[in-house]
């Protein structure tokens, strides 16, 4: 019975890694200086929120994201 419940507090343990909230705080900081921009699902641009092309979708994205994701900056916003 000793055995048993030692084993279920190493597996509990197993699950405490701080895997997961060193992850958080990376997201947290990386995403400090991001400026935000928006995509559509059809478009290839990049749009300020308030650019006419966002009526039929709006994506939340960072500018840096989306010029990696291969989307250029519209020509209309000027983002
Ligand atoms: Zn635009």
């Amino acid at each position: 019975m000793k055995n048993l419940i030692l084993s279920l507090l190493i597996g509990l343990s197993l699950f405490a890694t701080p895997a997961f909230s060193t992850s958080c705080v990376n997201t947290y900081f990386s995403d400090k200086k991001e400026v935000t921009v928006y995509t559509t699902k059809t478009g290839n641009k990049y749009h300020t929120g308030t650019c006419r092309y966002l009526s039929r979708s709006k994506i939340e994205t960072t500018k840096k994201a989306a010029i990696s994701g291969g989307y250029g900056a519209c020509s209309i916003c000027k983002p």
